[in-house]
């Protein structure tokens, strides 16, 4: 993006150069510098920049100039570049002419000539000018442009989509800025529809899927190969240090992910429980760091792309994608982890993304300054979501069903100790209410018998998860939630388990379908911790490798 402009203008050769030399030197860094020894030259100069869409923050102009004097340049200037300071340079004699102009042009400083020593008599002046304009200038942006309103969910979609891929982009809000609404309307013959998004090189899309929003934005959907060693089901942390590992062992890996990698763990504001990050890690920092690894082993991930089923064809395994497409591996390492349970109250279905949000707190709390919002949950996802809620909101309050909170102690001392908290226990929640989108949720307090209706801007649920085992369903041995069994959990009083044709035991991590193996919160036994998701895959592909000896 280019640098927004300080435009000195003079018809003095020597004082147009000397102002150029001062404002070069102090803020040749962050703004481009340009000068113009008319006031019509730099009003054709201006006319450019308008064109091309950069922007000025500042014009430094002398008032006695032959055929355009100051004032009147800064009149005709202002027209392009409303927002732009203007600082006249007078002679003694013109002070009266700049006092005139402090109304007629909105002069925002007049500046007697010489100015030696800048340190005392320029910068200060400019310095003020020019940090009171970075607060109140619209700087272009030339990033994506997310356009939607708060209660949409397709928009919180997209959102979603492009904060787990760390792909920076601006939202516009066309409830509140009606700027962004008239900007969607005219892409759309004159219909708001939510969520538009703007691309830098022009390109325009009407309520995207996440796979044309990943295609747009250059990320891979599609595996390059027809065939893998290794095919992995999630880029959650399970799946993305699989990749990690089985990679750097030279196992020709591909990471196939539904939505964004990071799984859970990449909804979390901040994991304070694994190792090595004593300050504690951002879900969305580890996830980055976890693909940049895996990529820098040679790990081929692709996003946005789901994978339907999995099937035995031979020795080989046959992975589905939601689009029809196939891939084809020797062994297939399910990372599906969990979703979470949605809430089975009247009105919540309804009010899905529209107030009402699963995890997504660190996607969507900055939408929710300065207003009210609640949690539901009483774990240690909840606690993370309501205190990193809490940087954001005026009030949040966490509503648990339980006598006590189940999070881990240091998270409940922060709940205690934060104001802006309240913590509402032995609370059943009972309907939600709003129409357009969420506004309040009535609960129950059921040791009182007590009912109120809490009023808020948001709902942020967290009440537990379930496995993600879907695309086995049927084929492998699964308990009655859907956690799939594997090694000696499919074993039943010694025997293998129905269907087993090989000669030997289900290996650690293997599903009851062979070369088929399982890691993390899809696992039965696993005990739903980022650590253990990333070690049981370590440990898994150790494994994989032995198994692919075998072939
Ligand atoms: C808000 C929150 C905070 C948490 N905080 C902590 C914490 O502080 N410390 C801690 O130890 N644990 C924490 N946890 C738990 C931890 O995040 C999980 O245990 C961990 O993420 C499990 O990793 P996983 O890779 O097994 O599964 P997941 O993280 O669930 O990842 C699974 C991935 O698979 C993808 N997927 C699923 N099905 C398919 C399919 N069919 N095709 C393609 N892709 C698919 C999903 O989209 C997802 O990206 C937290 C969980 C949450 C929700």
């Amino acid at each position: 993006m280019a640098k927004p402009v300080i435009f000195a203008i003079d018809d003095e050769p020597a004082v147009l150069n000397a102002v150029e030399r001062d404002l070069r030197q102090k803020y040749g860094h962050t703004y481009r510098i340009l000068k113009a020894d008319s006031g019509i030259a730099a009003l054709d100069a201006l006319k450019q920049l308008h064109a091309r869409g950069e922007t000025a923050a500042l014009f430094v102009v002398d008032q006695r100039m032959a055929q355009m004097t100051g004032v009147e340049f800064l009149d005709a200037a202002r027209k392009l570049f409303p927002e732009a300071k203007k600082v006249l340079l007078t002679a003694y004699a013109d002070t009266e002419a700049a006092i005139a102009s402090i109304n007629r042009v909105d002069l925002d400083y007049y500046l007697m000539k010489p100015w030696d020593p800048p340190q005392e008599h320029l910068y200060p002046v400019l310095d003020e000018l020019l940090d009171d304009w970075q607060r109140h200038a619209e700087i272009p942006y030339d990033g994506i442009r997310v356009a939607g309103a708060l209660w949409s969910p397709a928009a919180h979609t997209v959102k979603e989509f492009l904060t787990r891929h760390q792909i920076p982009y601006r939202w516009l809000d066309v409830e509140s800025d009606p700027k962004a609404r008239a900007l969607v309307e005219a892409h759309n013959a004159g219909t708001l529809v939510l969520p538009t998004v703007f691309f830098p090189d022009g390109a325009v899309l009407v309520e995207p899927t996440i796979q044309q929003i990943a295609e747009k934005a250059g990320l891979p959907t599609h595996a390059a190969l027809p065939f893998y060693d290794l095919v992995i089901v999630g880029a959650g942390p399970a799946g993305l240090s699989a990749a990690v590992y089985a990679s750097s062992d030279g196992i020709k890996c591909l990471v196939i992910e539904r939505d964004a990698p990071g799984g859970q763990a990449g909804s979390s504001p901040k994991i304070e429980n694994y190792l090595g990050f004593p300050m504690g890690i951002s879900g969305g920092d580890l996830t980055h760091r976890a693909i940049t690894q895996a990529r820098r082993m040679g790990a081929e991930i692709v996003t946005a792309q789901e994978a339907t089923r999995v099937r035995a064809q031979d020795q080989y395994r046959v992975v589905t994608m939601a689009d029809g497409k196939e891939v084809s591996c020797h062994v297939v390492l399910l990372a599906t982890g969990a979703s979470f349970h949605t809430l089975k109250i009247p009105g919540a279905a309804e009010l899905t993304g529209k107030g009402i949000f699963y995890g997504a707190a660190h996607t969507e709390a900055f939408f929710y300054q300065d207003q009210d919002v609640l949690v539901a949950g009483g774990a240690n996802s909840a606690a993370q979501g309501a205190l990193f809620l809490s940087r954001y909101a005026r009030k949040v309050t966490v509503v648990i069903r339980a006598a006590e909170p189940e999070a881990s102690h240091y998270l409940v001392d922060a709940l205690k100790q934060n104001e802006k908290i309240e913590v509402r226990l032995n609370t059943d929640l009972v309907q939600v209410n709003g129409t357009e989108k969420f506004e309040s949720l009535v609960v129950k307090n059921h040791v009182t018998g007590e009912t109120s209706t809490l009023r808020a801007a948001g709902m942020f649920v967290f009440i537990g998860v379930s496995p993600q085992s879907q695309l086995v369903a049927g084929a492998a041995l699964c308990d009655e939630k859907g956690y799939l069994y594997t090694g000696a959990d499919l074993l039943r009083e010694g025997k293998r388990p129905p269907g087993w044709t090989l000669n030997r035991d289900p290996m650690l991590m293997e599903t009851s379908l062979p070369g088929v193996f399982a890691v993390g919160d899809v696992r039965y036994g696993t005990n739903h911790r980022v650590a253990s998701a990333v070690g049981e895959a370590a440990v898994a592909t150790m494994i994989v490798k032995q198994y692919l000896k075998t072939l």
